[in-house]
């Protein structure tokens, strides 16, 4: 291909023929041969991210934090103060330390990455003239593309032709109100201001359009800014604050207790300044939390990618937490709820009711009126129905395999153009028999669609509607009967919500179908192409209904079930009829008989006292525009709720954005609405959400886990400075500094993480949501911590450096800080805490379950860090070069012995205490 020269503004000038043919294309579009090679040399249809995260930056930020800090000084004063090796081994540690957050944070980040990847955007592209649906990436220049609204635009293009396009600029513009596009070229003020192109990163708010793309990729005009702005926004959640502030809490006591140490050091024990500072200094670090932000971002991160394989895509960690505290769920319900495997399976006729057999989308059924065979021609009501249900349609099948075809667009018109092929019509003779003129795009507020044709032999022009059977109704003045239309009655219309109701209250949802003479009678324009909404949708004649099937999903009881179990109250909000609603609602357990259901018209005359009030209780919004949901989320979170709302649609955007969590239908919601959201279905299924929240309850208990751990060895660190101080030295220091820093940075490390991939407690889904304002650091984790692992372990700890030292004759030898003896009780006292933290790792894995239950070696990364724990002590112990550093000696196999007995008794205890908290709660 030759590259075209011509700027944007050029080739939206040329004519049309001259333009497809400076872009060597038609309307049909590109074929598969042309479009690759223009893809091999243009490149991919993407925004090049320049990398705005230096690397170098995070990788230092490791070395510079308070404790890191700390850490490097102490070091150097140990250098310089004769305790070269004590130094030295004080720089490692704090080495090894940031490289593991540092490793910590670019996994988390990589994780969080690849969910981008996952959230692909889709275009409509006509190539060898059929549609086709492509990832947006691999669309070139000359490309012939179809807009909806709610797509995302993906290139700059000319717009070929449109209906009602309005498209939102203000990722370029910086406007807000959405502008109209048209096919006809107007330059217009300023730029981006042609009237006939659309430009990428914008997005069609209304209408629909066929465009050609002139610029892809980097070449676009958002690429070209793109470059300029990219940055990437930093937003600090609730839980990083706390953590942060959590940080600084206990530092600041670290730094306090340091202070005690430093100074009873002096005085008590008369050490040397230099020697106390260092020894306080250990007990610092031995204090502060400071694995724990990275620790908690990969955490998170790792929940994140967990959720992504339950088929939910959040875009923020954040939103992780929030999950874990979500109190309602606003749901839509077709294909959330339900399947969206629309069947028609009903025709009704105000004379006849006709049954369609055969399931979903495969051709396989036949139209029937009591149990024989129909032909179209001697039903001409129907044929009116099957036509228009084929041509009121923008909808494609395409049956790639006879078992699975493929659906571009939405199920209900799928399940309309089954209609017509179960009937015996060929779809695209119809189509050439009836050309389509005009449309008027279907909305969800109008919730009806029409579509305006030319009929064969001259016999004028016709206006197809279906939509919702309430509005059609208050638009229609005559019925179609026995072949010809008379004023509809009002015994008419009983007999119709009569009809009507009767299959909504088997759940199944009806649509209206209604048509129109294009005979320049009253208010219609002379001319098709200006119809409008206003003067085309009235005055209609009401043929009949088609009642579509769309069976609740299976897994939707179970995930209902949990939800009521967990406290988390769910909303149904629909557009579709209030009686289909509420059986669904029944059907599937969400509601009681006795639920009260708001339709959108009684919504619109609520107050928002009046809404509050009644969001409390049991409530179902039916035939609601997606502009009410906003309200219905605002009203809910008034009570204090934390609520999660489903959305699909353009108008869903601000409901999306207003919720706490915004969840956006990956399969059938549009671009608009996956901008707006929090996390996305890849599913669409409500039971995914279900498995998200319960995927953000595990994360933060885990989290809870992880600080129970890692906070309770620091007593069993603590208390053996506690009892060298107050004994003003008289019993020498039964761990040294080095050891404490080793217990904290080093066998610590790997277990702590084995406790975040803890899988879910059974259980977790029958405790309420936690309270916004409940902290990370609980009362009871602190008392668990401090009270009572903490103090088991020094106990057992502290018993263990007077038992070696009571073997080798205690008082008399031990009682120099110097020698083999004392070399080996603090050795034991480092391998007791060691042994008593494995206990730690396999108690801390559950809150109130056996871990008998849920399997003792059912988290393998607990057993590997417990492994690694375990070889890392012998090396300290047997290595020569590390026995110098870390004041360790060899032990006899006896000790061995005695240290794996050690966690037995722990844990034993510990599961008596979880069961009697069991039998407590049980009661
Ligand atoms: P829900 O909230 O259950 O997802 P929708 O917003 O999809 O419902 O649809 C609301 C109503 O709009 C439907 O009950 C139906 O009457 C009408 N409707 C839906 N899709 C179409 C369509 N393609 N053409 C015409 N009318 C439609
Ligand atoms: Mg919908």
């Amino acid at each position: 291909m030759t590259k075209s020269k011509l700027t944007t503004d050029q080739l939206a000038k040329q004519p049309v023929e001259q333009f497809y043919q400076t872009l060597q294309t038609d309307q049909n579009g590109l074929n598969d041969d042309a479009a690759e090679l223009r893809l091999k040399a243009v490149g991919p249809n993407t925004i090049q991210q320049t990398q705005s995260r230096s690397q170098f930056k995070a990788f230092i930020k490791n070395f510079t934090s308070l404790m890191a800090l700390l850490l490097w000084v102490s070091g150097l004063i140990a250098m310089f103060t004769g305790m070269l090796e004590l130094g030295i081994a004080i720089w490692a540690v704090n080495l090894i330390n940031g490289c593991f957050s540092y490793w910590q944070e670019h996994a988390a980040q990589k994780a969080t990455d690849s969910l981008k990847k996952m959230l692909p955007t889709y275009t409509h592209v006509r190539r060898n003239g059929v549609t086709k649906q492509i990832d947006a990436t691999e669309l070139v220049p000359g490309d012939v593309f179809t807009i909806q609204a709610g797509n995302s635009i993906s290139a700059d293009a000319r717009i070929i032709a449109a209906t009602a396009l309005q498209v939102d600029e203000s990722a370029l513009t910086g406007e807000s109100v959405a502008v109209d596009k048209v096919p006809a070229y107007q330059k217009g003020a300023g730029k981006f201001a042609e009237q006939n192109v659309v430009y990428a990163g914008t997005v069609a708010v209304n209408g629909t359009a066929t465009a050609v793309a002139m610029q892809t990729g980097m070449q676009t005009e958002f690429g070209q800014i793109a470059t300029l702005t990219q940055h990437q926004k930093n937003t600090v959640s609730p839980l990083t604050a706390e953590l942060n502030r959590l940080t600084r809490q206990i530092s600041l006591i670290a730094i306090m207790i340091g202070l005690i140490f430093f100074v009873a050091a002096i005085f008590f024990v008369h050490y040397p300044v230099a020697k106390s500072f260092v020894f306080a200094l250990g007990m610092i670090v031995a204090f502060i939390p400071e694995g724990l932000l990275p620790t908690v971002t990969l955490s998170l991160a790792q929940g994140v990618t967990r959720m992504s394989k339950k088929h939910a895509l959040v875009k923020e960690l954040s939103s992780v937490e929030t999950l874990g505290e979500t109190t309602v769920i606003c749901s839509d319900k077709t294909g959330t709820l339900t399947q969206n495997q629309m069947t028609i399976n009903h025709v009704w006729l105000p004379d006849h009711e006709y049954t369609v057999s055969g399931e979903g989308y495969v051709n396989n059924g036949q139209i029937q009126l009591d149990q024989q065979p129909v032909h179209l021609a001697d039903h001409p009501a129907l044929a009116t129905i099957v036509r228009v249900a084929a041509l009121d349609n923008d909808t494609e099948i395409q049956a790639e395999n006879s078992t699975k075809p493929k659906i571009i667009g939405t199920p209900t018109e799928a399940a309309h153009l089954v209609l017509a092929q179960k009937s015996g019509l060929d779809l695209n003779q119809l189509r050439q028999r009836y050309p389509r003129v005009q449309e008027l795009p279907f909305d969800s507020d109008r919730k009806r669609m029409t579509t305006i044709h030319t009929q064969p032999n001259n016999a004028g022009a016709i206006i197809y509607v279906k939509g919702a059977l309430d509005g059609i109704l208050a638009i229609s003045d005559q019925l179609l009967e026995n072949g010809h239309a008379r004023p509809i009655t009002a015994a008419d219309i009983t007999k119709i919500n009569a009809a009507n109701q009767r299959y909504a209250a088997q759940g199944l949802r009806s649509m209206a179908i209604a048509y129109r003479n294009f005979d320049g009678s009253q208010g219609l324009p002379a001319d098709t192409a200006d119809c409008t909404i206003q003067n085309t949708e009235q005055h209609l004649t009401f043929v009949g209904l088609t009642v579509m099937a769309d069976p609740p999903r299976p897994e939707i009881y179970d995930a209902v079930d949990k939800c009521h179990r967990a406290n988390i109250r769910i909303i149904m909000v629909t557009g579709d009829s209030p009686l289909t609603a509420k059986s669904i609602a029944v059907k599937i357990g969400i509601d009681s008989e006795q639920v009260r259901v708001i339709t959108g018209d009684e919504l619109a005359k609520m107050s928002d006292s009046k809404l509050q009030a009644a969001v409390k209780g049991e409530v179902i919004f039916a035939r609601v525009a997606p502009e009410q949901k906003y309200r219905i989320v605002k009203a809910n979170q008034h009570n204090g709720e934390i609520v999660a709302s489903t959305g699909d649609g353009v108008n869903d955007a601000p409901a999306l954005k207003q919720a706490d969590i915004g969840i956006a239908m990956g399969v059938t919601g549009t671009d608009v609405a996956k901008d707006a959201a929090d996390m996305i279905l890849t599913d669409d299924n409500f039971a995914s959400i279900v498995a998200a929240i319960e995927e953000g309850r595990t994360v933060y208990s885990n989290l809870q886990k992880f600080l129970l751990y890692i906070l309770n060895s620091n007593v069993p660190e603590a208390i053996p400075s506690v009892l060298f101080l107050f004994s003003r030295g008289l019993i020498p220091l039964p761990l040294t500094v080095m050891q404490i820093l080793t217990v904290d940075l080093g066998t610590d490390m790997l277990p702590a993480l084995g406790l975040e991939a803890e899988k879910s407690e059974p259980g977790i889904m029958d405790q309420p949501p936690r309270a916004r304002t409940a902290h990370l650091l609980n009362k009871s984790i602190i008392w668990k911590a401090f009270g009572w692992y903490g103090m088991v372990a020094s106990l057992l700890s502290t018993v263990a450096y007077f038992f070696v030292n009571y073997l080798h004759g205690w008082p008399h030898v031990a009682l120099a800080a110097t020698g083999n003896v004392y070399v080996m009780a603090t050795t034991m006292t480092l391998a007791a805490i060691v042994f008593c933290q494995i206990a730690a790792a396999i108690n801390c894995r559950t809150q109130v379950t056996s871990v008998f239950k849920i399997g003792l070696f059912s988290n393998h990364r607990i057993w590997f860090g417990i492994g690694f724990e375990i070889i890392l002590i012998a090396l300290l112990m047997y290595v020569p070069v590390l026995q110098g550093l870390f004041n360790t000696t060899g032990i006899a196999g006896r000790d061995w012995t005695l240290l794996f007995c050690i966690p037995i008794p722990l844990v034993l205890i510990e599961e008596l205490r979880k069961a009697v908290v069991r039998h407590q709660i049980a009661k």
